[in-house]
């Protein structure tokens, strides 16, 4: 079948970052946090983070453009970044420029993964609205949800620094005063919440269901696309994720606030099955990953890249992203 199950986990050090900001009360933009338990004494601190969300969202964007170079299908909203995934009838319409919605479920995911290479990879969830007052026409199609074959988890700051993390503001002014353009009040002062952290980062892709039904039990597995094509989809997932980790694409307020990043360590785990990587918030990890592979082998490969080691970054990952393409392709 092709199929490969991809597992990355890593440790990264990121200085002066605003990549995930929450709100901003007044002229205060305040960062991500969240309650994280320390291992020791089970003592709960609210650290900075970085959503799992935000992180799906730079990978899709890749994927999008990663799949129309290769000739593949995405549609209208995802194209342009803006992952709605069809949630209703009206964004389905615009997605796929269709008028009418297909009668059965299957059929809906059909047309949904075929024209759609992000939703296919990442997942939907169609509703129908209700709407009130109306004599309703018969929806056909109430819920449809496609999992994700991907997976992205929350970055938090590994055990050992919860204790040390901090979130400072930090003053930025945007007015000129003194100058004819500003005479009274013109822009204002403000401040933004940065962080600092050694963070963990996650990410798994399962390439099983890629191209393939999942709705029902009967047709589930069943393809949707050609079998080529759907090799093509499985390398076009692995080669966005190789592009969105060696750029780092995700996160918002670069502009400004580019981060200073600097990975430490990371694990990538190539299998034919599910084979997840141990958690990067234990120092041990990659030892870890070694005494799992003892116990549980799905034709694993593990590539591990350490600071002080003699490969890069990318020859590491570049070395594991070759290994998955060859067993899509060569299988
Ligand atoms: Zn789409």
């Amino acid at each position: 079948m092709g199929d490969i199950y991809f597992s990355f986990r890593g440790r990264v050090y990121i200085n002066a970052e605003a990549l995930n900001m929450v709100e901003s009360i007044g002229n205060y933009v305040k960062h991500r946090r969240i309650p994280v338990v320390i291992p020791e004494t089970y003592v709960t601190y609210m650290v900075p983070a970085i959503s799992g969300e935000s992180i799906a969202h730079g990978y899709q964007y890749i994927l999008a453009q990663k799949a129309l170079e290769n000739g593949l299908s995405v549609c209208n909203l995802c194209k342009h970044g803006i992952f709605l995934k069809s949630t209703n009838e009206e964004v389905f319409k615009d997605s796929f420029n269709q008028e009418t919605i297909p009668d059965k479920p299957e059929e809906l995911e059909k047309t949904i993964v075929k024209g759609c290479v992000v939703e296919d990879v990442g997942g939907f969830l169609f509703t129908t609205e209700k709407k009130e007052g109306k004599k309703k026409k018969e929806e056909k199609v109430k819920n449809l949800k496609r999992t994700s074959n991907f997976y992205v988890g929350y970055m938090i700051p590994v055990a050992e620094a919860l204790v040390n993390t901090v979130i400072e503001p930090q003053l930025h002014t945007r007015y000129a005063l003194g100058t004819k353009h500003v005479k009274e009040r013109g822009q204002m002062i403000y401040y933004v919440e940065i962080a600092s952290a050694p963070y963990v980062f996650s990410f798994d892709l399962d390439t099983r269901y890629i191209g393939r039904s999942t709705y029902s039990v009967e047709t589930a597995g069943k393809p949707i696309v050609s079998e080529e094509e759907i090799k093509k989809r499985k390398i076009v997932a692995l080669e966005a994720f190789r592009e969105f980790i060696t750029e780092m694409m995700f996160g918002a307020k670069k502009t400004r606030f580019l981060p200073v990043i600097d990975w430490e360590s990371f694990v990538a785990a190539v299998s034919d099955k599910p084979w997840t990587v141990p958690s990067p918030f234990t120092k041990k990890y990659i030892e870890n990953a070694e005494k799992k592979l003892k116990k549980i082998n799905k034709n694993t490969k593990l590539y591990i890249y350490r600071r002080d080691g003699e490969k890069s970054f990318e020859e590491v990952l570049f070395e594991a992203i070759e290994d998955a393409v060859k067993r899509i392709t060569e299988k």
